[in-house]
């Protein structure tokens, strides 16, 4: 029979990826990513906002997303910034859907390596565990009653990716308003709510990846050469020393300026 299109080897423009940001971070941390990694995978990537912004909106045309949500670091406003995402990569059609926060930068390299591991037929849910245990919830019950629940999810704030096959799955808890309704439902935000549904609604798991990282990790362990091969790292960040160090005098690959860039010293730390 001929070659199925899921069993096509996964390329990047297959790959649908979310950058969540907000109207204050416009400047001091979008302008980076627009610089350095979005400027390789602009296709595949695009940007969600709660406020028009002309200069962003002439650069990135449809790649802007600029929603409905509140400018709030509240968990209904970041929820359903989220829910925007997970709407248009439904209506996207591309086959894996990848967030990051806007204080992340994605090797695209890297991604579509690790993308490529996972077997089409399966349901994979992969990101960084934001805890070393099971986070708990009471979700509500008829009758007044609560049922306590658990289970892993990966740190937004590191990235996560979730293969289309899934997604379909989610769409009865994370659809238009019901992602919101969700998060609301077990009161907790938005990454624990795509958790929750992976893993209580459909009985899927995380794979635990070590290749993302948030800001809330120090990168001190990671050489130069490990750093390349990471599938996200935090933007804001300084990077170790020896990074920079044993970039100087090699020839220059996308990746490394990009590294490079954030490897800057002076970088302002936003948190
Ligand atoms: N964010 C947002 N609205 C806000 C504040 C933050 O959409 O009012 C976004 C921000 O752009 C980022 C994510 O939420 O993509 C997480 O924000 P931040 O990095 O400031 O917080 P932390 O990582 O400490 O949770
Ligand atoms: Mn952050």
């Amino acid at each position: 029979s001929p070659p199925s299109l899921g069993s096509r080897e996964l390329q990047l423009h297959d790959v649908f990826i979310a950058v969540k940001t907000t109207r204050a971070f416009h400047h001091s941390r979008l302008e980076l990513l627009l610089d350095t990694w979005v400027s390789r995978t602009r296709e595949q990537t695009f940007i969600f906002t709660d406020r028009p912004d002309e200069g962003l909106q002439e650069r990135l045309g449809s790649h802007l997303v600029v929603t409905n949500c509140s400018a709030e670091h509240s968990h209904p406003a970041l929820s359903c910034k989220t829910a925007a995402e997970f709407d248009a990569f439904l209506a996207s059609g591309l086959r894996w859907f990848c967030h990051v926060d806007d204080d992340n930068y994605m090797n695209p390299r890297a991604l579509l390596q690790l993308l490529r591991t996972f077997p089409p037929a399966q349901d994979v849910y992969v990101g960084r565990p934001s805890l070393n245990r099971p986070i708990h919830a009471s979700e509500p019950q008829p009758r007044n009653r609560t049922r306590l629940v658990q289970f892993w999810f990966a740190t937004g704030g590191a990235g996560f990716c979730i293969n289309r096959k899934l997604a379909l799955k989610m769409a009865p808890w994370a659809s238009g308003s019901r992602f919101v309704e969700t998060s609301a439902l077990i009161r907790l935000p938005d990454d624990c709510t795509v958790g929750y549904i992976i893993e209580c609604k459909l009985g899927g798991h995380l794979q635990p990846s070590p290749l993302f990282h948030s800001h809330l990790e120090t990168l001190q362990l990671l050489g130069a050469a490990q750093l390349l091969q990471q599938v996200s790292l935090p933007s804001l960040s300084p990077l170790p020393r020896n990074a920079l160090v044993s970039t100087a005098g090699c020839p220059m690959s996308p990746e490394l300026q990009g590294l490079r860039l954030l490897a800057v010293p002076h970088l302002p730390r936003q948190h």
